[in-house]
């Protein structure tokens, strides 16, 4: 084969006894745990918001924003639940581009797959122990979920790996939440296959074993809108979207048919300070409509300290190399909107 192997990859064990959880952290775990699922079951009308940078770039800046996301939660913990992106891997539309910090932990140094499991982990660990929250991330390689599973609030599926197999059966293990998304053509029963896999029971090859899964009750939809033959993005958080997905919901027998709505991607045409307007609609959709009330659960919101993106190397500190997002007086904004509307 033509590949050249470049060194062993530190295994789950070895990262884990590196960055153990502390039991405080693991009880703060278990407690938001317990609050999220209350939300995906209906239990709590509270409302999650899944925000932050595109990717989780930079150590530093990443914690500084998640301790200003811990005192926010504090100011609004009655409405939101709030749920930290730290995207340690990035799907790329090409192949081409920061992979996120897994593959280079500095952006501007070659690829460190070794010292990028090491810096991930210590990523979110530092993150929950000064900002009191726990966080999202993306399960774009189903084999290394182990490497953050005792950490993890959320799973995203994101909509270049909702239709693989791999992903489905490994979120049917999973013990928290996955948000599977639309896939990039927009096919609501793409994800709802994937939602339906993810829910059932399964028996598969994962890191060199034979395991038996016990399904995931909690996966469920994320929509993030399309895009047409044409490469024009569709979006997917009206009126009329949400109906539809209500409806073919109702036509499964699905377990906390529910959504969260990405306000950023195809939805905002990658226009990030659209945002803010896309919330508001779909707020303003669930206080029309009880079933998309039922049905929406959840936002998810790309938003970083400094608007806006930058090129790799451009050192704005906090200010996104891939997706742009919001500033945080925006975010700051929006957030304490959001809870006073929901
Ligand atoms: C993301 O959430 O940054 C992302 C890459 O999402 P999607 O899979 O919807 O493109
Ligand atoms: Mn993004």
């Amino acid at each position: 084969m033509s590949f050249t192997v470049l060194g062993k990859i530190p295994t789950t064990e070895d990262i884990l006894s590196l960055y153990p959880m502390t039991q405080e952290l693991a009880l703060l775990k278990e407690r938001r745990d317990a609050a999220i699922r209350d939300v995906l079951t209906g239990q709590s009308d509270r409302f999650l918001l899944v925000i932050g940078p595109c990717s989780a770039d930079n150590e530093d800046a990443v914690c500084t924003y998640t301790e200003r996301l811990g005192k926010m939660q504090e100011k609004v913990k009655d409405r939101l639940i709030l749920i930290p992106r730290i995207y340690t891997n990035k799907p790329r539309t090409t192949g081409a581009g920061y992979k996120g910090i897994l593959h280079q932990p500095d952006p501007e140094k070659e690829p460190d797959l070794a010292g990028g499991l090491v810096a991930l982990r210590h990523m979110h660990i530092r993150s929950m122990r000064e900002s009191g929250l726990t966080a999202a991330d993306e399960m774009l390689y189903p084999e290394n979920h182990t490497y953050l599973a005792d950490i993890l609030s959320y799973v995203a599926v994101g909509a270049r790996s909702v239709e693989n197999q791999q992903h489905r059966l490994t979120a049917s293990g999973v013990d928290q939440p996955v948000g599977m998304k639309n896939p990039t053509s927009g096919d609501f029963r793409v994800m709802l296959n994937a939602i339906e896999a993810a829910q059932q029971i399964h028996i598969f090859a994962y890191q060199g074993h034979a395991v038996k899964t016990s399904g995931n009750p909690l996966s469920h939809a994320v929509l993030r809108g399309a895009v047409n033959k044409q490469g024009q993005c569709q979006s997917n958080y009206h009126y009329e979207d949400l109906q539809l997905l209500f409806q073919m919901y109702q036509e499964r027998n699905l377990q906390n048919p529910v959504c969260l709505v990405d306000t950023n991607h195809a939805n905002s045409n990658k226009q990030y300070a659209e945002q803010p307007r896309i919330a508001m609609e779909v707020l303003h959709n669930r206080r029309l409509s009880s079933d998309i009330r039922q049905l929406v659960k959840g936002l998810m919101i790309e938003s970083y300290l400094v608007e806006g993106s930058q090129p790799v190397g451009g050192h704005i500190f906090g200010c996104s190399i891939t997706d742009a997002c919001l500033g945080w007086a925006e975010t700051r904004d929006l957030i304490l909107r959001i809870a006073e509307e929901v």
